[in-house]
């Protein structure tokens, strides 16, 4: 296991996946009834952007940097309100919250958060994050074996965020795995997995192991900060939900299109939110 989020800790694909994982907590909030948040690949929780590994890539410039420095009605649109609220005290001391602080943060006295990271460094500095808090278990344990054991939550409504390094490319095997599994012990949940946009084969892979599992549920968010490229940069940010609220697809529109000209790269941005069959909408970068 090498991968350490502090290096990308606020980049772009961060602000894109924590802003949208932010909007499908608060939909599920609407109802007072208790839910479940699982967090699969947590991180450590709370990221230094002075630290070495932030200022050795400097990510953060290009993401959450990007939309401290934009237009404040970004930063105070209905949809991005929460997320902002939540990151913001931390920017302001040179920090930036990783998904499972995030989760807390949102939720309610009756809600709970189970986080996982098998890390040994990152899975300690989570727990002492957490440490006597009762409405969040952070656990050094395997994210694919928690989801195929600790789902359905006790809660019955909830929502798993998957968010794995992608080091290997036996990770959409274990994402396709994990899934089924989880998906016949807990029907009705709602699964968001987070995927890099590198190469396009990569992708379809990915995209249509997803769609083997949930064929009729999922919706596919896709942010492109600038086209394909021929090596195997980081163009863009993916974040596939099953189970998604009915309003998930029109509010990732309207939020991905706010984001757009703040986060692009160049004048060719494009996001797209689509089904199984390929179908929605999508939208390039208005001119600057
Ligand atoms: N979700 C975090 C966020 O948004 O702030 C970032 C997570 S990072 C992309 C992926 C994390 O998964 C790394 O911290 C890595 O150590 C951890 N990890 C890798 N394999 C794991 C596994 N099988 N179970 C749990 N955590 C794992």
């Amino acid at each position: 296991m090498n991968y350490r989020h502090a290096f990308h800790a606020g980049n772009f694909a961060d602000v894109v996946k924590h802003a949208l994982f932010c909007r499908l907590v608060r939909y599920l909030q609407r109802k007072d009834g208790a839910i479940r948040i699982y967090d699969t690949h947590a991180g450590p929780g709370l990221y230094d952007l002075f630290g070495e590994a932030a200022t050795r890539t400097l990510e953060h410039e290009e993401g959450i940097a990007a939309l401290a420095a934009a237009d404040p009605s970004v930063r105070t649109h209905p949809l991005l309100a929460d997320y902002w609220a939540i990151v913001e005290p931390d920017m302001a001391q040179g920090r930036y919250p990783g998904s499972p602080l995030i989760a807390r943060r949102l939720l309610r006295p009756q809600d709970r958060l189970s986080a996982y990271e098998l890390h040994l460094e990152d899975g300690a500095a989570l727990k002492g994050l957490f440490a006597g808090d009762p409405a969040v278990k952070a656990i050094a344990l395997d994210g694919w074996l928690a989801l195929g054991a600790h789902v359905p939550p006790k809660e019955k409504r909830g929502l798993v965020l998957i968010d794995p390094p992608f080091e290997k490319l036996s990770e959409v095997d274990d994402i396709a795995s994990a899934l089924k599994k989880a998906l016949a012990r807990w029907r009705g949940g709602t699964y968001a997995v987070w995927y890099p946009i590198k190469r396009p084969a990569m992708v379809e892979r990915l995209e249509d192991a997803l769609v083997a599992v949930a064929p009729n549920e999922i919706v596919f968010a896709e942010f492109l900060r600038e086209p394909h490229t021929s090596d195997e940069r980081l163009v863009g940010t993916g974040l596939a939900v099953i189970n998604p609220p009915f309003v998930f697809t029109e509010e990732a529109e309207t939020l991905l299109a706010m984001l757009l000209p703040v986060l692009q790269r160049g004048s060719k941005a494009t996001f797209a939110i689509k089904d199984a069959r390929g179908a929605g909408s999508s939208r390039a970068a208005p001119a600057n």
